[in-house]
């Protein structure tokens, strides 16, 4: 069987085991959903490290780089706007928040993420005063700048250091990604116990709650996936839809089973490298940004929460209020970091842009939070599939025909 269908097969099986089992079974099978996530996370550094740098050293500084940092740039912005609409679009047609109650729903304390607290904040803490520091916390976007920065020195070398350690950097890089395929081989048990731990320990009742909440938000997320992505690949990138979601099956199940686009990254390179078939000096630097910054997903949720709780309240937004709710949705998406429930803490930056605050607003946001995973499982998907669309776009745009061709390797179904 296919990984992709070992994968699947995985999260059924969890979903069903976690029905059955309830809590019981979410509490022992926890810790090899844990221990999962730890794997992927052990990849991380090293591979973002390593892909980066010999990605950039391979483009060289200048021109090329700054090109390819604007069509990445713009295509982030592009599509988490596309994003933000639909979500404000939503809101509005289903008004989720008309007459809602969260009694049952009460939710626990918000995770510690930390969240720079505004823009100049985002751009300072992009530069690392200690790279060792930025590895070890990690911080990627320190990570990401550093990695790009030290590419570009490389590539301005004379000919034999440059030599040295381009290849030096390649090497451990495809090293890297050979340790990713080890984790990938195990990645079925990993999500059945993850998805396990989920189903086991949700309890229904809090979820009838906001049914209409989250029927708007699950639905803005589908539009987005399967109608605003699928239309950028066609018109910006001539890709066919289809091809592009068999090739990132894999992703798309780990994003949905860890909610996390960080822990996600190391399989969505590697997908977007074997399967898809873009060059490792594209998906090198438009992935981990991607990971980090491009989140199509978060920023509908945003917007669409923050409406949500302004109608709960029974508070009009005027519309030059709901644009600035679009703007700091926008913002916070780029802010949230890539790890589960990092959505929902973000989501009081761009509630205080409209000064909705205080105890009713958390109660809500509790509330929220009680119903957060499958809504974040969902949202992270659609961010690490928008990040592969704009890998793939980009890529074509550079000339790489053979990305998300019709009898690339995954065609052929090979195993990982
Ligand atoms: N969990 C999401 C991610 O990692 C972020 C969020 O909570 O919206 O992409």
């Amino acid at each position: 069987m296919a990984l992709h269908w070992q994968i699947l097969a995985g999260m059924l099986a969890g979903l069903v085991a976690g029905l059955v089992g309830g809590e019981g079974l979410a509490d022992r099978v926890g810790w090899i959903g844990a221990l999962f996530v730890r794997l992927l996370k052990m990849v991380i550094v090293p591979l973002v490290f390593t892909s980066i740098i010999s990605g950039v050293a391979s483009i060289g500084g200048g021109r090329r780089l700054g090109g390819l940092f604007a069509k990445t740039i713009g295509y982030y912005v592009l599509s988490s706007a596309l994003a933000v609409l639909i979500g404000l679009a939503m809101v509005n047609l289903l008004r989720p928040g008309v007459g809602a109650s969260i009694v049952g729903a009460e939710g626990g304390a918000l995770p510690e993420i930390e969240t720079p607290s505004s823009v100049s904040e985002l751009f300072l803490k992009m530069v690392p005063t200690n790279v060792v520091d930025a590895a070890a916390t990690p911080d990627m976007l320190a990570i990401i700048v550093f990695s790009i920065l030290f590419g570009v020195a490389i590539a301005s070398l004379p000919d034999r250091p440059r030599t040295v350690l381009s290849e030096f950097f390649d090497a451990a890089f495809q090293a890297m990604m050979a340790l990713t395929g080890f984790v990938i081989r195990v990645a079925p048990i990993g999500v059945f116990a993850l998805i396990a731990r989920v189903a086991g320990t949700s309890g229904l009742e809090a979820f009838s709650a906001l049914l209409v909440y989250m029927a708007a938000i699950a639905g803005g997320l589908a539009l987005h996936l399967f109608v605003a992505l699928p239309l950028l690949l066609i018109l910006l990138g001539r890709i066919r839809p289809s091809v592009h979601f068999r090739n990132m099956a894999e992703p798309l199940a780990m994003a949905f089973s860890t909610a996390s686009s960080a822990a996600t990254l190391p399989i969505t390179l590697r997908a977007v490298e074997t399967k898809v078939g873009v060059s490792n000096r594209i998906s090198s630097f438009v992935l981990p940004m991607g990971a980090t910054v491009n989140m199509d997903g978060t920023a509908l949720y945003e917007c669409a929460g923050v409406l949500f709780i302004a109608q709960m309240l029974g508070v009009d937004l005027s519309f030059s209020q709901q644009l600035v709710v679009v703007v700091t949705a926008l913002l916070a998406s780029i802010g949230a970091a890539a790890v589960p429930s990092a959505g929902l803490v973000v989501i009081f930056l761009v509630l205080e842009s409209v000064n909705l605050r205080g105890p009713q607003v958390d109660v809500i946001v509790g509330a929220m939070l009680a119903i957060d995973r499958p809504l974040d499982m969902l949202r992270t998907s659609v961010n690490v599939f928008s990040d592969s669309c704009g890998a793939a776009i980009i890529a074509r745009s550079e000339g790489e025909s053979g990305v998300d061709s019709d009898d690339g390797p995954a065609a052929a179904d090979a195993p990982a």
